[in-house]
């Protein structure tokens, strides 16, 4: 290759500059993408450092202009190429700028300013404090005797843990600090966002499945036989323990850590079991915290003061610098995959950033997704299993209650007569419920209440989504059908979108149960900061007899004390017009289902659904993966859809229609132009929401076999984009 696209300085502002360069004969086959190079920089061909981003035979600029790059630097890839390589992948697969994918890649750079603790010190005898209290608990000065007892005890300890952990008031610090009983002092600390209660470990000795799955690992690890592994175990089978006990191995070689969770099961007391095991050694990065603790955990990573990050989906951009190990705990989560630009999926970049660097990966589910399986059963992936769980808890019952069958029978309450049944006798035995609405697809199929039938698109075999009340269209294929007024199947006129929502369900609950204390967890009442964990906390301790909500509630928690579980309307995310419906629905009533019987107690779970008999709702009711699978994977194979073939959603956002429309239909024409046989394009459709705040949505799809044919067809797309005047007012964004 002879020119190199550089950009400079990167530590600095303006990432967006890249600059070609050519490559002098010498240093050619020295320099690859990411690559740090030496360049004359501006007028006064100043010697900066740059990373080589692209590589080309033809120059992209004028020949006269372009200076050679001055030299190579070899000594190995420093980090920041590291990332510079990853980012430059990122944009490969998933499209958008450089510049996107840049920031994504590098953490947090701006250095914040340092952060002081501050620690109080007893600074007179304790007989002379004792003499004091005499006095104090005389006046009753609540605040300073109780400010006085603990500096007896423990005459130098952090202001923060005095004030929130023995609620300590400041004003009785200040009294103190004025009378000369006590010195404050401060000192410049990395914030550490894992509270550092003092635990004990309980010793664990893995079991004998535990250890196979571990030296499986490990046999692959030190054999150089590095491709992901799949750990597939059900929720409490002990895959924690296996990821702990890998990671202990790998700090043994003086690697490092990445554990990734998802976000909402990243709760204090997984958190708590990392921190037993790894101490001061692991960290923690999520959304709560703040910038300036964010950047300190980054700190920490690259100064090597810890081996262990905890953390989602950003966590993966860990700047170690000896990463051997990335584990993806729930592999299966749709929040592994990144929502805005550039769209990438956690796990696919772990694999990468694992291939960059010599590390594994472990993905661990109970429930994998049907790509992760398929791969690990054809060889692409590594596959170890846990059977059994740990210790006396047992698999709840689930029993599946056809709604269809209340409906004719006269039930038109959202709680079959079932469910009603064990939760009256589950509030007179004390125990707890949860009631779990799956909302995802609210947006809405429209099904028959009478007899099941839901309306799907003839040409994709996913359902049909309501759009402006009167229009039922397709997602995949655009095709389109007025809504109609009775059930194409039955003639019933109970046929329309299922709109039900948790407040509805809680005043259905409340007005069956007018006794029961009921808590609802959604957006709304969790929007304020630390509510959600209060209500799971306040729940799990006891307080309560029903808790409502939504997906947040299925994931992870543990409710000692709840015995019976209903899904109100398990058929919401069967059908939310996305070919994974079927597989969500699985994952979550699986999720749901393990809510219940945690303990020795035996648990009971009610999935109440128009489809009693669809596979993915009897698999559920049956613990049985294998059968999910089977089924679901003939139809990815007979659709085409992944692992098969791949899809390209192309997104064009404009404030005006027409534009949009014709820039939609230029689009496609390019795409179909290359079609032939490789390749399908769907589209322009109007996206699943059409109008946003004024502006305009329009998809289109492109299916092929290979994602790499897809890739080169996002390359083709985005060059004709790049030149195309039709394009300066359209936002385009892919979707692999
Ligand atoms: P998973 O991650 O698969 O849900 P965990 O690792 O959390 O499973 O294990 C479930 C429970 O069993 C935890 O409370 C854990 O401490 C305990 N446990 C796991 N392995 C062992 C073991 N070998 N001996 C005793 N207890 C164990
Ligand atoms: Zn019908
Ligand atoms: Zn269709």
């Amino acid at each position: 290759m002879k020119y190199a696209n550089v950009i400079v300085n990167i530590s600095h502002e303006n990432l967006d500059k890249v600059y070609a360069y050519a490559v002098p004969e010498e240093w050619r086959d020295k320099v690859g993408i990411g690559s740090q190079v030496i360049i004359p920089f501006g007028k006064g061909n100043r010697q900066t450092k740059g990373f080589v981003l692209e590589l080309s035979e033809e120059p992209d600029f004028d020949l006269d202009k372009i200076k050679p790059i001055t030299q190579v630097l070899e000594d190995g890839m420093v980090l920041e190429s590291h990332f510079i390589q990853l980012a430059a992948w990122i944009r490969e697969q998933y499209g958008g700028t450089m510049n996107a994918a840049l920031r994504t890649v590098l953490p947090v750079k701006t250095k914040l300013k340092d952060k002081e603790q501050k620690y109080l010190h007893l600074a007179v005898s304790r007989e002379r404090l004792s003499v004091y209290l005499e006095e104090c608990h005389k006046k009753n000065y609540k605040a300073r005797v109780r400010l006085g007892e603990i500096l007896l005890d423990t005459p130098d300890l952090k202001m923060a843990e005095a004030v929130q952990v023995y609620k300590v008031s400041r004003d009785a610090i200040k009294k103190f600090e004025e009378l000369g009983l006590l010195q404050i002092s401060s000192q410049v600390v990395r914030r550490n966002p894992v509270e550092t209660h003092l635990v004990t470990e309980k010793k664990i000795v893995l079991t004998k499945a535990q250890e196979e799955a571990v030296g499986y690992v490990w046999n692959n690890y030190q054999n150089s036989y590095h491709k992901p592994v799949l750990l597939h175990g059900i929720t409490g089978s002990g895959k924690t323990e296996v990821y702990m006990e890998l990671i202990e191995r790998m700090e043994k070689l003086g690697k490092q850590s990445i554990v990734l969770i998802p976000e909402i099961a990243l709760t204090t007391t997984m958190v708590t079991r990392y921190y037993q095991r790894f101490g001061d050694r692991m960290s923690v990065l999520h959304s709560k915290l703040s910038l300036g603790e964010r950047s300190d955990q980054y700190q920490r990573a690259q100064n090597g003061e810890i081996t262990v990050m905890l953390g989602p989906r950003s966590a993966l951009f860990t700047p170690f610098s000896n990463l051997g190990l990335i584990i993806i705990d729930e592999e299966h989560e749709p929040t592994y995959k990144n929502e805005t630009q550039p769209r990438y999926h956690a796990r696919e970049v772990a694999i990468e950033r694992a291939k960059m660097c010599g590390g594994m990966v472990v993905l661990g589910s109970a429930t994998p997704s049907v790509e992760t399986y398929y791969k690990s059963q054809t060889g692409q992936y590594g596959y170890v299993e846990l059977q059994e769980r740990i210790g006396e808890s047992r698999l709840p019952l689930v029993y599946v209650v056809d709604l269809r069958k209340e409906m004719r029978q006269g039930n038109r309450s959202i709680f079959s007569r079932e469910l009603q049944a064990a939760m009256e006798q589950a509030l007179q035995e004390k125990k707890q419920i949860l009631l779990f609405l799956n909302r995802r697809g609210y947006a809405g199929f429209v099904s028959c209440r009478a007899c099941g039938e839901v309306l799907m698109c003839p040409h994709c075999d996913v359902s049909m989504t309501v759009h402006n009340q009167n229009v039922l269209q397709c997602h995949y294929c655009g095709y389109t059908i007025p809504m109609p007024h009775t059930c194409p199947k039955c003639g019933s006129k109970y046929i329309a979108g299922f709109g039900i929502g948790t407040q509805k369900v809680e005043a259905f609950a409340r007005a069956a149960f007018p006794q029961a204390k009921i808590w609802r967890m959604d957006r709304d009442t969790t929007c304020k900061k630390g509510a959600y964990e209060k209500i799971l906390e306040n729940f799990q301790q006891g307080n309560g007899d029903i808790l409502i909500g939504t997906q947040m509630i299925a994931k992870g928690h543990d409710f000692p004390n709840v015995t019976v579980v209903g899904a109100l309307a398990a058929d919401l995310s069967l059908f939310d017009g996305q070919y994974q419906s079927a597989e969500r629905t699985f994952q979550l009533l699986s999720q749901v289902a393990g809510r219940a019987g945690r303990r020795k107690q035996q648990g009971s779970v009610w999935i109440q659904t128009y489809k009693p008999d669809h596979y993915s709702i009897l698999a559920a009711q049956n613990h049985d993966y294998q059968a999910f699978y089977q089924e679901e994977i003939a139809y990815r194979k007979l659709m085409a859809y992944p692992p098969f073939g791949s899809i390209l959603t192309i997104v064009l956002h404009c404030g005006r229609e027409d534009l949009l429309q014709m820039a939609g239909e230029l689009l496609a024409g390019v795409a179909r132009k290359q079609a032939g046989e490789i390749f399908t394009v769907m589209g322009p459709a109007n996206a699943s929401i059409y109008k946003v705040k004024d502006v305009y949505r329009k998809v289109v799809y492109v299916k092929a076999r290979e994602k790499e044919q897809l890739i080169k067809m996002k390359n083709l797309l985005e060059e004709y984009i790049r030149f195309s005047q039709y394009f300066r007012q359209i936002m385009v964004y892919y979707d692999m």
